[in-house]
C-alpha cells in the first residue's frame, strides 16, 4: 500500500458519514415494548414490532424530542411539519418488509458537528438528521447451519446524522466521530457503546484530482465496528481507488464490506439509489407538527457542547487547551471536574489530580466514573487537605488509595493513622540536625562543593518523617544548616 500523504498530493479525498445512533428512551419507537440490550432474546416484541397485520404504530414522543434537542444543538434547521416514510426492502430481520424512516420534510435540516484540529475549530456541514426505527438482529450460527433472529432490536428508535462531504481526511473522519459521540453523551440521548451497537457508521467516500470541483464516483463502506475501524478502512478504500484511478480505470459504484479482522473491503451489493426503496409516506402514523413552543421548552434544556466547554474551561479556570480537551472528552469526568472545583479545590491542583491519578486509577483498576466510589465532595476534602499543608501529595495519594474501599472521609483517614505533615519548624530542625551529625562525611563532602548530596539529605528527612514533611520548610532549614557553616 502507499503512504496516505503520497497519495493526497495528487487526490483529495471526498467523504461523507452516516450515523446511526440508537436513542435512550425506555420503549421503542412505534410500540410500548421495552427498549433494552442483553435481556434473553425475542423476550421484547409485540405484534407492532413483529410487524403482524393490523397492528398500527403510535411514534415515541420520547425520541422526537430528542432527535429535536440533537437538531437544535447542531444549529440545524427543525422542520415544523414532518412525516415518517415506508422505506420498502426485505430483509429477514425486517418482518414488515419495509422501515418506517423519512424522507421528504426530516425533522432536521442542515447544521454541523464543530470539531478541533491541531487546536483550530472545523465545522463539518451536516445534510439533515432523520429519525427512523431499527431493524432486528440475524444471529448466524457458527456452524453455517441456521440462523436465528432476535426482535428485541426490532423497532428501537434510531436517528440517521448524514454528513456533508466535507470531510477530507481519514483521522478527520475519526474526529468527527468522536465529536459526534462526545455530543450524543452530553445531551444524554444515546448510550453509545459501541460494542452494542448504539452507534454505527457507514461512509461514503471518492477521489478527485487536486484542484479540481466535480467528484468522483463513490463507493459506499458498511460493518466498521469502532472509530479506528473507520479510519483504516477508508484508508484502505482510499488507496484502492487511487490505484484504479492512476491505472487508468474507474470506480465502480457498489457498497463494500469492511473485514476488520482481514483489513480489507469485500462488494456487497451493486448500485443502491433512493427510488429502489420505492419511499412513500407512511399511512398509518399522522404527520409530526411541532410548535414553537415545543422547540422554546427544549431550547432552554440545552446543555454546553463539548467545544463551548474545552473554550470555557480555558477562560474560567486558566488550564490548558489540551487538559481541557482531554476532561471534556468525557461529560461524566469534566462534570466531576468542575463540582470539585465548585467545593474549592485550585482548578489546577484539581486537573493536576484528575489527569495524573485519577485517569490512572479509573484505567488500572476498571472503574467507571459515573459510579467512582469516591463522590466529588470526598475527593474536594482530600485535595483541600492537600492545598492547606495538611498532607503532602504522596500522602494524599496513599489516602485516596484507601477511600476506594472504606466509606471514611479524607479528614477521619488522616486522623486515625496520624498522617498529618510535621511543619513545625522546631521539630524538624532538631530531625534534620540528628540526620546530619549521623552523615559526618557527606556533610563535609557537601561543604566541599558535592552540592549534588542536597537530594541525599533530603531523601533522609523524608524517610525519617514517613513523607510527612513538608518538603518546602525541610528545604529552607536543610539549606540554613548546610550553607550557613552550622550543624
Ligand atoms: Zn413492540
Amino acid at each position: 500500500m502507499k503512504s496516505l500523504s503520497k497519495i493526497l498530493e495528487k487526490w483529495e479525498p471526498v467523504i461523507g458519514l452516516e450515523v446511526h445512533a440508537q436513542l435512550s428512551t425506555d420503549t421503542k419507537m412505534f410500540c410500548g415494548c421495552r427498549n433494552m440490550y442483553g435481556d434473553p432474546p425475542n423476550t421484547h416484541t409485540c405484534p407492532v414490532c413483529l410487524g403482524l397485520p393490523g397492528a398500527l404504530p403510535v411514534a415515541n414522543e420520547k425520541a422526537i424530542e430528542y432527535t429535536l434537542k440533537l437538531g437544535l444543538a447542531l444549529g440545524c434547521k427543525i422542520s415544523l411539519k414532518s412525516h415518517f416514510a415506508r422505506k420498502n426492502y426485505f430483509y429477514p430481520d425486517l418482518p414488515k418488509g419495509y422501515q418506517i424512516s423519512q424522507y421528504n420534510e426530516p425533522l432536521c435540516l442542515g447544521g454541523s458537528v464543530t470539531i478541533r484540529q491541531n487546536g483550530e475549530l472545523k465545522e463539518i456541514p451536516l445534510i439533515r438528521i432523520h429519525l427512523e426505527e431499527d431493524a432486528g438482529k440475524s444471529i448466524h450460527s457458527a456452524d453455517e447451519k441456521g440462523t436465528k433472529i432476535d426482535f428485541n432490536r426490532c423497532g428501537v428508535p434510531l436517528v440517521e446524522i448524514v454528513s456533508a462531504p466535507e470531510i477530507r481526511s481519514p483521522k478527520e473522519a475519526r474526529e468527527y466521530l468522536i465529536r459526534l459521540k462526545q455530543i450524543l453523551q452530553y445531551l444524554g440521548i444515546c448510550n453509545c457503546h459501541m460494542e452494542q451497537g448504539n452507534l454505527r457508521c457507514d461512509a461514503n467516500i471518492s477521489l478527485r484530482r487536486k484542484g479540481e470541483k466535480p467528484f468522483g464516483i463513490r463507493t459506499e463502506m458498511k460493518n466498521m465496528n469502532s472509530f479506528r475501524g473507520v479510519e483504516r478502512a477508508l484508508f484502505f478504500e482510499i488507496n484502492r481507488q487511487a490505484g484504479l484511478l492512476e491505472s487508468g480505470k474507474e470506480v465502480v459504484q457498489e457498497t463494500r464490506l469492511w473485514n476488520e479482522s482481514e483489513q480489507k473491503a469485500e462488494v456487497m451489493r451493486g448500485k443502491e439509489d433512493a427510488p429502489d426503496y420505492r419511499y412513500f409516506p407512511e399511512p398509518d402514523l399522522v404527520p409530526m407538527v411541532i410548535t414553537e413552543k415545543q422547540l422554546a421548552s427544549i431550547r432552554s434544556d440545552l446543555v454546553e457542547l463539548p467545544h463551548e466547554k474545552e473554550d470555557r474551561m480555558l477562560s474560567d479556570y486558566g488550564i490548558r487547551l489540551n487538559d481541557a480537551i482531554i476532561l471534556a472528552s468525557d461529560v461524566h469526568l469534566v462534570d466531576y471536574f468542575e463540582q470539585i472545583v465548585e467545593l474549592g479545590v485550585d482548578p489546577q491542583e484539581a486537573v493536576k489530580w484528575m489527569l495524573g491519578v485519577m485517569l490512572r486509577v479509573l484505567k488500572d483498576e476498571i472503574y467507571i466514573i459515573e459510579s467512582f466510589p469516591i463522590k466529588p465532595n470526598r475527593l474536594a476534602t482530600l485535595l483541600k487537605a492537600v492545598g492547606n499543608g495538611i498532607v503532602n501529595i504522596n500522602t494524599a495519594k496513599s489516602v485516596f488509595q484507601k477511600m476506594l474501599t472504606s466509606d471514611k472521609t479524607a479528614t477521619q483517614i488522616i486522623k486515625e493513622e496520624g498522617l498529618m505533615q510535621v511543619s513545625d519548624s522546631e521539630k524538624l530542625r532538631t530531625i534534620i540536625e540528628g540526620i546530619l551529625l549521623h552523615h559526618p562525611d557527606e556533610v563535609s563532602r557537601y561543604r566541599d562543593g558535592k552540592k549534588g548530596l542536597f537530594g541525599f539529605f533530603m531523601g533522609q528527612i523524608m524517610r525519617k518523617t514517613r513523607g510527612q514533611s513538608t518538603p518546602k520548610i525541610v528545604k529552607e532549614i536543610l539549606t540554613e544548616i548546610l550553607d550557613g557553616n552550622k550543624t
